[in-house]
């Protein structure tokens, strides 16, 4: 068997355009989603991902700010900042570009976020909300990787969902919602024993490790639907995921390449939440 090979970057340019003309709708009733983006310090790829979000959010008309903190700033420096853009009426997101220098508190920074503003989904009470089925911004990479799957019109309920890594930012998220849509949800990380007779199991396997050709051939069942996170740099420093694509797609029923797999939907499903952060934000007001 030969995987079809999941678009993800047909599906996140399809997702773009809806969200593009709900912004000119929203923009119509006098609301521009604002997004703000504070990055500390100098780090290479943080600067690259900011500048890409930053062009996500204009090519789809919406605001962005870039605030730009020095590497030494004091965290109360920071909280101050980010209570100032809560206050703010013409920003709806506000996104911390992690990873934050050591001497700052990260789970302090999260918190600070107005729950109303966390656009990336990582506040405490949207992921409460999200656990508990209720309306919350949902974390964007696990979003992504459901929209995927509804697009390419792969069916959740009932299959055996195998998550591999338990991080959270995408791990025990997008495991999380898989049982939300009523999958049935293994978790496997460093400590599990026999990874190989559990990821055999699985209809739909999420490969989210960060190591290189991690996921092979014989990690997966026939037929299998997998989906890789990884984003990482081979021995050649070429992109790659977590998953040796070559011999799983010979295998795999789906399989999602890096890049254009995965990677797309997550600043998409970040301008998705945006949009709906104004949206919510007109209806309170
Ligand atoms: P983390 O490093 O936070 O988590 C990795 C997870 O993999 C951990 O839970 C770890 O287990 C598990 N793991 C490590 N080694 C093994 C092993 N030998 N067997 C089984 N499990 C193992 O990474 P993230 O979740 O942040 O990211 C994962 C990958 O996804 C990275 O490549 C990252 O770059 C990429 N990524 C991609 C995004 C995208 O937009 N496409 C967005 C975010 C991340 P334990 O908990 O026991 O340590």
């Amino acid at each position: 068997m030969t995987a079809t090979i999941i678009n993800g970057k047909e599906i996140a340019e399809k997702k773009r355009m809806e969200i593009a003309e709900e912004v000119s709708k929203l923009k119509k009733l006098g609301v521009t989603p604002g997004l703000a983006v504070i990055l500390v310090g100098n780090n290479h790829a943080s600067r690259t991902y900011v500048t890409n979000k930053e062009k996500a959010c204009k090519e789809l008309g919406m605001n962005s700010v870039l605030i730009e903190l020095p590497e030494e700033i004091s965290e109360q420096e920071l909280l101050s900042k980010i209570e100032e853009l809560n206050m703010d009426d013409q920003i709806h997101g506000i996104l911390v570009q992690l990873p934050i220098p050591k001497h700052i508190d990260e789970k302090k920074v999260i918190e600070s976020i107005s729950p109303f503003k966390d656009v990336d989904g990582f506040h405490p009470i949207n992921i409460g909300r999200m656990m508990t089925g209720q309306n919350a911004f949902l974390p964007c990479t696990p979003y992504g990787i459901m929209v995927l799957l509804e697009e390419t019109g792969i069916s959740v309920a009932g299959k055996h969902v195998v998550v591999v890594g338990r991080s959270n930012i995408v791990g025990k998220p997008v495991g999380q919602l898989f049982l939300n849509q009523h999958a049935t949800v293994t978790y496997c990380h460093s400590k599990t024993k026999d990874l190989k007779g559990h990821t055999n199991q699985a209809d739909i396997l999420i490969a989210a490790v960060g190591i290189p050709n991690f996921i092979t051939a014989e990690h997966v069942k026939e037929g299998a639907v997998v989906i890789d996170v990884g984003i990482n740099r081979n021995e050649a420093g070429k992109l790659c995921g977590d998953v040796a694509f070559a011999e799983v797609s010979e295998k795999a029923g789906y399989i999602t390449p890096v890049p254009k797999g995965v990677g797309p939907m997550t600043i998409t499903m970040l301008m998705f939440n945006t949009l709906k952060s104004a949206a919510e934000s007109l209806n309170r007001n």
